[in-house]
């Protein structure tokens, strides 16, 4: 059995599919040239039916001009200039393999070399092409998400957001990967779509083989390899029971998040992408409490996504949750959060550097472009807007003033903008929340980010194994901290809530409802399991609870405390 980390929840029993690009090795022998030429004439087949294939699966899933891509694949497969000249090098007595490659990657430095945009793009797509089908001419299997039709685990090193973008979850019932934390990327992805993961699950790379059972349990991280009939057995029957489970709460998709003695909160979601937007409302969220907008410029290739990128994918947010508010976080990058087209400069520290909004108002022009995206698409659905990593009153109020004035120009310029946005902060500093009394007077709301204020307030890197026993954001240090931000929000008549993890952890959730939290952000799947916890506790008791357990000396106390109050009560 091999451990990692479980990100998103469910158990899986499926055949290991290993997302490795294989490693091109030309054959040292050949073929009389009829068999190299049925050779490349069957790899051609294969490459095309391909490429249908894919092209099929992403119907409906892709934009049109996306899924032209797969129109241009398969002309440049079947161009009579590129099959021609493989087939002259074959009957020069070459093996196809070499004629493939050759040719192809002659085309790809003639393309490539041409001024014209448009030319130099398709030398990606002979690349593509080329690449399949000389995989296909060797007999390699060609990793792709979207050929798969068959339900299997994909077991890789590491997943990009794209990766996970392709998955359908009607095949892919799971992943595992070798590297990854709580909340990597690929985590974070998991847990939108619902797809059951475990990360950081050194040595499964090479314990499978393809086509292999494995079972994972993604409800504690284990992973089981060829397993035996009985654990296949006994964990289809625990996959069942858990999805029967999850389909009982469905009575609470249009429930109010209100507790037993009528005290209302509100159930929120954290977004990364507008696709997430159906995971929202398949589990009743009741607004999207965190979108991370800087998800889009971290799947964006080349530059930083223009005004015109960020309005459409805002717009089709704001759109789909209907009225509901969306609480757009601005651009949050640095730290862990790279960019291919960025340079950070190098630091001892980078979590302690230029990052998110420090970053925002060194370079405003690029705050700005995404300020003006915000707002245009707030004329269409009730838009918030708060700022990351806000440290100082300062570095508040420049951030709102350089908001307000793209909200000026923008109705200068007869450009319609939402009308009541509300503008508001991230405590997710020590600073902030120490000082949260005199920043309740400038914020419209606080949304407390505690997986970076429990790094802060403890000193403990969020992604380091090492120090991950200090990772505590259960400790009354923490909670502190938390209640201090609730209570001066309170006292100026804001609201507050919380969007990091601990946000949906059911132990969490009674101190939390008891320090008076307004809000509660999480990740879809998360929200209908709160939700139920939730409507079971009384408001007033959870004062008392959350009293006591501020007064305790350490998290392992708090836990304790709390389950056994759980425990107590379900007798
Ligand atoms: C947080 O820090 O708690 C938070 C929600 O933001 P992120 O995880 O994106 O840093
Ligand atoms: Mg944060």
């Amino acid at each position: 059995m091999l451990k990692g980390i479980a990100v998103s929840s469910g158990i899986v029993v499926g055949k290991v599919y290993k997302l490795v690009q294989p490693e091109i090795v030309l054959r040292d022998t050949k073929g009389s040239v009829e068999e190299e030429l049925q050779r490349f004439k069957d790899a051609v087949n294969k490459t095309q039916t391909d490429i249908e294939k894919i092209k099929e699966r992403a119907q409906g899933k892709l934009k049109a001009e996306e899924l032209e891509i797969f129109d241009a694949h398969l002309t440049m497969l079947n161009d009579p200039e590129y099959q021609g000249q493989i087939e002259e090098m074959i009957k020069g007595d070459q093996g196809s393999d070499a004629a493939v490659k050759c040719v192809t990657d002659n085309m790809v430095s003639l393309f490539s070399s041409m001024e014209d945009e448009y030319f130099k793009e398709r030398a990606a797509d002979i690349r593509d092409v080329g690449h399949r089908l000389l995989c296909n001419v060797l007999g390699l299997k060609v990793p792709d998400l979207t050929t798969i039709d068959e339900k299997v685990v994909i077991v890789a090193s590491d997943l990009t957001p794209s990766d996970t973008a392709q998955m359908d979850k009607n095949y892919i019932v799971g992943f595992c990967t070798e590297e990854g934390g709580r909340t990597s990327h690929s985590a974070i992805m998991a847990r939108s779509l619902e797809i059951p993961a475990v990360v950081g699950c050194r040595g499964v790379l090479e314990a499978t083989k393809d086509g292999e059972m494995m079972i994972m349990d993604a409800t504690n991280g284990d992973v089981f390899l060829e397993p035996t009939a009985e654990q296949i057995a006994d964990y289809t029957k625990r996959s069942e029971a858990l999805l029967a489970e999850k389909e009982a709460l469905r009575v609470l998709v249009d429930q109010p998040s209100i507790t037993q003695d009528g005290h209302r909160v509100e159930i929120a979601a954290n977004i990364g992408t507008p696709k997430d937007v159906d995971g929202v409302i398949k589990n009743g969220g009741e607004a999207v409490g965190l979108y991370r907008t800087e998800f889009l410029y971290m799947d964006s290739k080349e530059d930083f996504p223009d005004e015109e990128t960020q309005y459409e994918a805002y717009k089709t947010v704001l759109e789909a949750m209907n009225g509901r508010r969306v609480v757009f976080r601005t651009l949050d990058i640095g730290g862990d959060k790279k960019l291919n087209y960025f340079e950070f400069p190098q630091e001892l520290n980078p979590f302690l550097g230029y990052r998110a909004v420090r970053l925002c108002l060194d370079r405003q022009d690029i705050f700005r472009t995404q300020l003006r995206a915000i707002l245009r698409a707030s004329a269409y659905g009730k838009a918030a807007i708060m700022f990351p990593m806000i440290a100082t009153i300062s570095e508040f109020k420049q951030a709102k003033a350089i908001y307000e004035q793209e909200r000026e120009k923008l109705i200068a310029e007869g450009v319609k903008v939402g009308e009541h946005i509300e503008v508001g902060m991230m405590v997710e500093i020590p600073a902030s929340a120490i000082m949260a009394d005199k920043f309740a007077q400038y914020a419209d709301f606080f949304s407390i980010g505690t997986n970076d204020l429990t790094q802060y307030t403890m000193a403990a890197d969020r992604g380091s194994k090492e120090v991950s026993y200090l990772y505590q954001p259960l400790n009354p240090a923490v909670l502190t901290l938390i209640k201090k931000a609730i209570d001066a929000a309170h006292k100026y008549g804001k609201w507050c809530g919380v969007c990091g993890e601990v946000a949906s952890d059911i132990i969490a959730a009674p101190i939390l409802l008891g320090l008076g939290l307004d809000e509660f952000s999480m990740t879809a799947p998360s929200i209908l399991p709160a939700r139920k916890m939730i409507r079971s506790l009384n408001k007033k008791e959870m004062e008392g609870l959350a009293a006591k357990v501020l007064d305790l000396e350490t998290a392992d106390e708090v836990r304790e405390y709390v389950e056994n109050y759980l425990e107590k009560r379900e007798k």
